[in-house]
């Protein structure tokens, strides 16, 4: 069984986000970090080896250093990584992502990808049912919890105050909740060994069926105007009154900040 991981790597955002004069976020100035989804997703693949001896093969679109985070991934256990970098694919949305993902993904045997929900930068969770739109594949969203049942996949989908089991036939895609489970840390054997180990780079000519139109800052149909911080307001105002006079305390405020 093949299981391959899609995993981005993303600016900590805890240390607070910088940005660019620009506008774009200033990712040199910020730590990076695998996505959290993403370790997740990972983890639950290493856990499917663990029990069945699947083969576990990681893959990122991005900058050159984020070769790093698939040289951790190694080290968690992954056994192969592949690397799509190139000048051509830089400033993607998440179409021009999604299908040039999707071709890298056409070059590698695969029963189960998993990506992520969510990027924790971008956080339009679109890229991984893209992937499985462009792929033709069925996709399960919200996984809380994933079994490998033979041929097929069981997975407990989140909602608000229940979930779904849903089973479906390989191939398919699942996007991670962080809440999966509690990625495993890296062993120093495995620190050790993901340093030998190589890795795969894929420049866009080694993309087939990806057409130019759909790659980079120009094939991308979305383009991010302005990004900021959102702006701190101050803790608000809490009052323990009746419900009758808290409806009159309100539309006093209301009245007052001229909003009614
Ligand atoms: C503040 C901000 C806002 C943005 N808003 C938009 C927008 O509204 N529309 C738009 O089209 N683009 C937007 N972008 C650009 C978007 O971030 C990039 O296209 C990005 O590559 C993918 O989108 P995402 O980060 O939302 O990922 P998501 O769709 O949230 O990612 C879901 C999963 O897909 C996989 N994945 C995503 N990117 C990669 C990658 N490079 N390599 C491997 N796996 C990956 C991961 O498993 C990830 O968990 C925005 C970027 C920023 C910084």
């Amino acid at each position: 069984m093949n299981i391959v991981v899609c995993i981005k790597q993303v600016p900590d955002t805890k240390g607070g986000v910088k940005f660019n004069p620009d506008g774009t976020l200033d990712r040199a100035a910020m730590l990076a970090i695998m996505n959290p989804d993403d370790k997740a997703g990972l983890e639950a693949a290493l856990r499917i080896k663990d029990e069945t001896g699947a083969k576990v093969t990681v893959v990122t679109m991005g900058l050159p250093k984020a070769d790093d985070m698939l040289r951790e991934a190694l080290a968690m256990g992954a056994d192969e990584a592949v690397l799509i970098t190139d000048r051509r694919l830089g400033g993607a949305d998440t179409w021009a992502t999604s299908s040039t993902i999707a071709a890298g993904l056409r070059n590698i045997d695969y029963d189960l990808i998993i990506t992520g929900r969510q990027a924790i930068d971008g956080d339009t969770a679109q890229v991984g049912p893209q992937i499985a739109e462009h792929l033709g594949l069925p996709v399960i969203s919200y996984a809380e919890n994933i079994k490998v049942e033979g041929d097929s996949v069981v997975v407990q989908r989140q909602y608000e105050d229940r979930y779904h089991e849903i089973k479906a036939k390989m191939p398919c895609l699942i996007t991670a909740l962080s809440e999966l489970n509690e990625p495993r840390y890296m062993t120093p054997g495995g620190i050790f060994d993901a340093f030998d180990k190589e890795v795969t780079v894929w420049g866009r000519d080694d993309l087939k069926d990806l057409d130019d139109a759909n790659i980079g800052l120009a094939g991308s149909p979305t383009k991010i105007a302005k990004a900021s911080d959102k702006v701190r307001k101050g803790a608000g105002e809490k009052v323990a009154l009746d419900p009758k006079e808290s409806v009159e305390y309100i539309v006093g405020k209301l009245k007052e900040k001229h909003v009614i």
